[in-house]
């Protein structure tokens, strides 16, 4: 299962532009309010332990926010309608309040790094992150600058000034792991843990298609030719609104050059050493990504012909 995937929830997308409908769900007795303080889902549980999703039920989550925080529909969990709600207006939720004691509010990727949530959990927090992220960064309105309402259970900003709708975004990405032979390339970005390197990656423009990014970035990056590519899973990725794209490719050639400023290095790895490394053994201080990464999956798929 890839980190972040996975969510159960049916998200009502057809019913949750009706106002009416809303308001039921909000006021349904099995209605549960996650709350986030400064984009930090509440979870309940030690991080040294399983721990769960904060679900509260919404009179306590809303004592904790300001008056106009941003909220979203999760979804339904069977009848149970499913909320996110911004409480960053709380100073210290965790010490003072209602959920004093109970939970903690803790870092999204800390949380998928120690697997201590369900998959499904996890899924859930990342969209009620990316949402509420995304209401955060968007109050005012990209054409006219006027403030902008949030309507559809959270799924739209509007423009009272000029009309104009904005719909919470997704930024793709490709993600992918090109190969020759018995080896393939990997990256070392300029801000990623000193001896970690990873599969490259880069955001698709406007006007290109996945294959011609993947191409491009390649490329661009290593100065390698890039002929065959292959989908191979995504990932959302909500920092803050990624969608990961991954991709195995195929090298047409080997000599690697250095182009833009991502990279501070590039290099082959055999097979075999793709297999040890991925098992969480170091070789001269040389890692891989854990597996709540994609770029994990993209190199064990091509290390074990998965
Ligand atoms: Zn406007």
């Amino acid at each position: 299962m890839i980190a972040f995937s996975g969510s159960p929830l049916d998200r009502a997308s057809a019913r949750r532009a009706d106002a009416a409908w809303l308001a039921e769900q909000r006021a349904h007795r099995s209605a549960r309010i996650l709350p986030l303080w400064q984009l930090r889902p509440f979870v309940l549980g030690a991080g040294h332990g399983p721990q769960q999703a904060g679900f509260v039920i919404p009179a306590v989550a809303e004592s904790m926010a300001g008056p106009d925080a941003p909220w979203v529909l999760l979804g339904l969990d069977g009848e149970a309608p499913l909320f996110a709600l911004d409480i960053s207006a709380a100073a210290d939720p965790q010490t003072q309040g209602p959920l004093a004691g109970l939970g903690h509010f803790e870092e999204l990727r800390g949380l998928a790094l120690r697997g201590s949530l369900a998959p499904a959990e996890l899924a859930i927090c990342g969209q009620a992150k990316a949402m509420i992220d995304w209401h955060l960064r968007h109050g005012f309105c990209a054409r006219c600058g006027a403030p902008t309402a949030l309507v559809d259970g959270g799924w739209r900003r509007r423009c009272a000034q000029c009309g104009a709708d904005h719909f919470p975004r997704t930024d793709p990405v490709v993600i992918m792991l090109a190969s020759a032979g018995e080896r393939c390339l990997v990256g070392r970005g300029r801000h990623f843990p000193a001896g970690m390197f990873s599969a490259l990656a880069g955001f698709l423009e406007p006007g290109e298609t996945i294959e011609e990014g993947v191409r491009r970035e390649i490329l661009e990056e290593a100065g390698i030719v890039v002929g065959a590519v292959r989908y191979l899973a995504s990932q959302p990725w909500a920092f803050p609104s990624s969608l990961m794209i991954g991709c195995l490719a195929e090298a047409k050639s080997e000599h690697i050059t250095l182009g833009d400023d991502e990279l501070a290095e590039a290099r082959w790895l055999e097979r075999d050493e793709v297999r040890a490394l991925l098992g969480g053994s170091r070789r001269e201080g040389l890692f891989l990504p854990p597996p709540m990464a994609i770029a994990h999956h993209l190199l064990r798929a091509w290390a074990f012909d998965e």
